[in-house]
């Protein structure tokens, strides 16, 4: 049911509209007989309307009558009624209680039909009176135009395919909750995405995927009124009401709206029911597969004055919605600690370009050490970056963000080049160490990256052998055969990372020019328990396939004596980890070589 304003304080009210009616039908041309009858009348006439757009059903008919009104009371010219109609388009919704975004759109319903009545009466008395064909003609155009500007104002308000409120009217919607909000009361924003949208409108062509953003939509509405416990609408097609709206912002994404919420909570239970309804949409089958609609949810739920604008809400519920994606869950709720990491880590994305241009990534080196000897054999660069304020960020907080804006590359060249300089710079001073350097996937498919490695080398002066690039299991598939195959051919080593945490890589060791595997640090984990196994056994044989397979096994992450005396034990070749050095700048490198104490076999002071 809508309610609108009642009593004294409603006549009052279509006192003053039928007063401003009468003045600016006064401007268009129009001359009342006596003022105070007339206002008289068409108050009533206002009052009408009003009642016919709160009456469920909706009827028409009475408002076709105040339609033929107007003729009768000769407001029949074009410009009388096109001043006629702004005036109940922008005034009459005001007078309804609730949102006004939802009155709008059913006083566009009531303006229509409005128009209807009038054209009507109009072409009646029209010919009537006789009159001449170009008259009548003006007037039918003059309302067509009136009904072709009201759905106008539909469209602007609706989206084309489901013909649900789109993302226009979800902000006036907004907006008009915000100022009238008022203390501790709280509403939430649930935003649907349909996964893998594009897909399936691949997989079943435009038409069929607009069809089934129907569907999702009367999936949708019906569990809105199920929510709210209201009928179907005026066309059979619901829009939304006080506690509840629902909007599509076209495509994959839908919105829902709920006033007069307690929690989060509310809303999470309203984006489950969500999910539920929208997988139960049935899809034809694709070359014999079932189909289904899965949507992931974002959920912003508060105090209606905790955002200023209607677009605070909505970036917010899009950041809840990017979570739900990264997180691999069906819904995330927006929280602002989490958001302010995320601005933070988006401060500092932005800031990473002109920080590479600046030189200010560097790497540090951990020192691989021979187990058998033990002595160290080399140094892995782990790129790290001083920031100014913030101070040493490590790699986690930014390799990632760099693969997905494509500075991996040059990122990747910069850790190299200095890696190489430093690499050849020690062993011009008789430290003959192997510099080991990670590369991440996407450098790989830089078909440019042969080249510019050899480029750096013969610049550093750091000769093919002594260099090794690690690579993930990931990068170490067949498309980068080509590419590994050639730098393996220009004497460069190749590492395999994390073995043991990834998918069967097996494979791609006996396809690989790899010489080199490096065990995961979990696996290593593993070994600290005492009486584990299983753990010893998986490691064991582990080492005894890479050497079958002909390459080297370095241990990751040794942080303990147990982890040290196992692998040794069990053949594995050379160790990496706190229990023999902690990644330290170059300078402290250079330090340790010159005083003869990188790793001398004895465990690193603590601390
Ligand atoms: P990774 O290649 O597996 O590097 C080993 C990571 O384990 C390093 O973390 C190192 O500090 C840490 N680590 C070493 N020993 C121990 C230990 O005994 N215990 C524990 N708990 N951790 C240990 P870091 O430096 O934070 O690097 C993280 C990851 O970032 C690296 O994992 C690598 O995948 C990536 N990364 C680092 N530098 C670069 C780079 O220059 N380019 C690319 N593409 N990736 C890099
Ligand atoms: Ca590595
Ligand atoms: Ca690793």
């Amino acid at each position: 049911m809508v309610t609108h304003v009642s009593g004294a304080a409603e006549d009052a009210a279509l006192h003053a509209l039928a007063e401003r009616w009468l003045q600016v039908v006064a401007v268009a041309g129009f001359v009342p007989g006596r003022r105070t009858r007339f206002v008289l009348a068409l108050r009533e006439m206002l009052r009408e309307l009003l009642t016919a757009a709160a009456t469920e059903p909706f009827d028409a008919e009475p408002v076709r009558r105040v339609g033929a009104r107007l003729v009768e009371l000769r407001m029949a010219d074009p410009q009388v009624l096109g001043a006629s109609v702004r005036l109940l388009t922008d005034h009459l919704p005001a007078l309804r209680d609730g949102e006004a975004g939802v009155a709008r759109d059913r006083m566009l319903l009531v303006l229509e039909q409005l128009i209807n009545g009038f054209g009507a009466a109009l072409r009646q008395a029209a010919m009537h009176a006789g009159e001449d064909l170009n008259r009548s003609l003006r007037v039918t155009w003059e309302v067509e135009k009136a009904v072709l500007e009201i759905q106008l104002q539909h469209a602007r308000l609706h989206d084309a395919v489901t013909h649900l409120p789109n993302r226009t009217f979800l902000r006036e919607q907004l907006r008009s909750i915000i100022a009238t909000g008022g203390a501790g009361r709280r509403f939430g924003l649930c935003l649907l995405r349909i996964d893998d949208f594009d897909d399936l409108n691949d997989a079943l062509g435009h038409r069929l995927g607009d069809e089934v953003l129907e569907a999702i939509g009367w999936r949708l509405g019906d569990l809105v009124r199920a929510w709210t416990g209201e009928d179907r609408g005026p066309h059979g097609l619901w829009t939304g009401s006080d506690r509840c709206l629902l909007a599509h912002l076209g495509g994959e994404r839908f919105v829902l709206v709920v006033t007069g919420t307690h929690g989060a909570e509310d809303m999470v239970k309203l984006a489950e029911q969500a999910r539920q309804a929208v997988h139960t949409v049935a899809l034809p089958a694709v070359d014999g597969y079932e189909l289904r609609v899965r949507v992931s949810a974002g959920i912003v739920e508060g105090a209606v004055t905790a955002r200023a604008e209607p677009d605070d809400w909505l970036r917010d519920v899009h950041l809840a919605l990017i979570w739900a994606q990264k997180d691999h869950r069906d819904w995330a709720v927006h929280d602002d600690a989490r958001a302010r990491v995320d601005i933070a880590r988006h401060r500092l994305v932005a800031a990473m370009p002109a920080a590479l241009e600046r030189g200010e990534f560097e790497p540090y080196f951990q020192p691989l050490v021979s187990l058998g000897g033990p002595r160290i054999i080399g140094l892995e660069a782990l790129v790290r970056w001083p920031h100014p304020t913030l101070g040493v960020i490590g790699p986690e907080e930014f390799i990632g963000p760099a693969e997905q804006t494509g500075l991996i590359r040059p990122l990747g060249h910069a850790v190299l080049e200095k890696a190489c300089r430093l690499g050849s710079l020690w062993r011009s001073r008789g430290h003959d160490l192997l510099i080991s350097v990670n590369l991440s996937p996407w450098q790989l498919d830089d078909p440019g990256l042969v080249a510019s490695v050899a480029d750096v080398l013969r610049r550093t002066g750091l000769p093919a052998g002594r260099l090794q690039l690690e690579i993930t299991e990931s990068a170490a598939v067949d498309s980068h055969r080509g590419i590994l195959g050639e730098l393996a051919e220009f004497g460069i080593r190749l590492a395999l990372d994390d073995f043991g945490t990834g998918q069967a890589s097996l494979a791609s060791l006996s396809r690989l020019p790899v010489r080199m595997v490096k065990l995961a640090a979990p696996l290593v984990a593993d070994l600290d328990q005492p009486d584990n196994a299983a753990a010893v056994a998986i490691v064991h044989r582990t080492i005894e396939l890479c050497h079958d397979l002909g390459c080297t096994v370095t241990a990751e992450g040794i942080e303990t004596e147990r982890q040290y005396a196992r692998l040794r034990d069990l053949g594995c070749d050379y160790g990496q980890g706190f229990r023999f050095g902690r990644p330290v700048s170059a300078a402290s490198i250079s330090g340790l070589l010159k005083g003869g104490r990188l790793w001398n076999g004895e465990p690193p002071p603590r601390g």
